[in-house]
């Protein structure tokens, strides 16, 4: 029998207390679900294909990149250029790392089935605020109360 996803969330929330079926009723369907893995995987390789042009991939860390110290020439010009072009370097690697890592912990709840709920008060975050950030682990309220911005 086809029940509405509307409606079992309600039946689940009335007869089952179990945390983690509750959460995972609440999370977003499988075509939402569906629709958020694509964008991340697709952010992903966007990401990783920027961080490739100025950085390794760090074999050590999940997604890690360690940016290339470049090399211009030996006069002390080219050493001040190197050493601006490295930290250049460094905080491109720094805002794209943090993006990927969470890109990769997002994909990492989708697999667990917590995709779509806050880490913090387990409620949903909401598809809107996913439109617009799909690797949210934080729903807004949250996000305001522990980081002070959204
Ligand atoms: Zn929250």
């Amino acid at each position: 029998m086809y029940v509405p996803f509307k409606f079992a969330k309600i039946e689940i929330k009335v007869y089952n207390t179990n945390i983690k079926t509750i959460k995972n009723y609440m999370a977003l369907n499988k075509e939402q679900i569906k629709k958020f893995k694509k964008i991340l995987e697709d952010r992903k390789t966007e990401i990783e294909k920027e961080l490739s042009k100025f950085a390794k991939k760090d074999k050590h860390t999940d997604g890690g990149f360690v940016a290339n110290f470049p090399d211009f020439g030996d006069t002390s010009e080219d050493n001040a250029r190197e050493v601006a072009a490295y930290i250049n370097c460094l905080s491109m690697e720094g805002t794209f790392g943090k993006e990927l890592r969470d890109i990769f912990s997002s994909l990492k709840r989708i697999n667990e089935g917590n995709y779509g709920v806050c880490k913090y008060c387990n409620k949903e975050i909401g598809e809107k605020r996913l439109e617009i950030r799909p690797a949210s682990s934080s729903c807004v309220a949250c996000k305001k109360k522990f980081k002070g911005e959204v």
